[in-house]
């Protein structure tokens, strides 16, 4: 590995004030097992940035199996204009099955979110991540007050990674804030979802998100019923825990259980 884990403290402040662009390259040369985690408006912006660094950048997504008409636009608009290797990554059938099965579709609703979305978003993301040995995201901090203040631009990340195998997370656009993502998509003619056009702002699934009013932070559109240091949706599971049980700068304790269970991630989040 070009970057080791022992230097990431070190890295995080050397490039605290880097732009995404060279963030983004750092990432792309120091790593040949690296993808962008693609899901909104800010991954798309890294898709474009990355693009005209490097061909054939590896891209992923998640399909939970409930996301809105117009997000599986957006990616097979991504996926034709831009000359990635881009993958979905889908849930495990049985699980849902059987979570559809014991409880309905929408149980989240009664019980929270952590159990579909660990069956439907955490266990897939596991997967893919355990093949990869760096991971690039589009995380801001002033996404959600509650959970992502204290991210840096390069983190080890000790909930997906391993003791034996571990796993760098990149988050070049930690210090952007929305205008600075939204001035980037009009000057430089990147699709977006058309769900940003009619009140949507941080958009997941379609049950779990909503149109937001002018003020409202863009975080209360998703999981409104839930409370707010509990408003993450896996991908980011660590943020949650820290926000939760921790000081700011300290980070989670790494799973070394290595399977995707449900287990592991609601421990994460309680
Ligand atoms: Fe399930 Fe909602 Fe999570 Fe999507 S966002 S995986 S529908 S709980």
């Amino acid at each position: 590995m070009a970057i080791s884990v022992n230097d990431l403290g070190r890295l995080a402040a050397e490039c605290a004030d880097w732009s995404p662009q060279d963030i983004l390259r750092l990432a792309l040369n120091a790593f040949e097992n690296v993808a962008i985690s693609f899901s909104g408006a800010e991954d798309v912006v890294l898709v474009d940035m990355a693009s005209r660094i490097k061909k054939n950048v590896r891209v992923f997504s998640l399909d939970t199996g409930r996301l809105h008409p117009e997000t599986y636009k957006l990616l097979e608009q991504v996926r034709e204009r831009y000359p990635v290797q881009f993958e979905v990554m889908f849930p495990d059938a049985a699980a849902v099955e059987k979570l559809v099965r014991e409880k309905g579709l929408n149980s989240f609703y009664r019980d929270g979110h952590k159990e579909c979305c660990g069956i439907r978003k955490v266990m897939p993301l596991r997967r893919k991540l355990a093949t990869l040995d760096a991971w690039i995201t589009g995380q801001r901090k002033d996404q959600s007050p509650g959970t992502r203040l204290a991210i840096d631009v390069v983190e080890d990340d000790k909930v997906f990674g391993r003791t034996e195998k571990p796993l760098i997370k990149f988050n070049p656009l930690a210090n952007w804030s929305s205008a600075e993502v939204w001035r980037y998509i009009r000057e430089n003619d990147v699709p977006f979802n058309e769900l940003h056009l009619k009140g949507f702002v941080s958009i997941g699934c379609e049950p779990c998100t909503r149109a937001v009013l002018p003020n409202q932070h863009e975080r209360e559109g998703r999981w409104w019923w839930e409370e707010e240091t509990l408003k993450e949706c896996g991908l980011h599971v660590g943020n949650a825990a820290a926000a939760t049980t921790q000081p700011r700068s300290v980070t989670p304790s790494r799973v070394d259980d290595g399977e995707a269970t449900i287990e592991s991630y609601a421990r994460h989040v309680r």
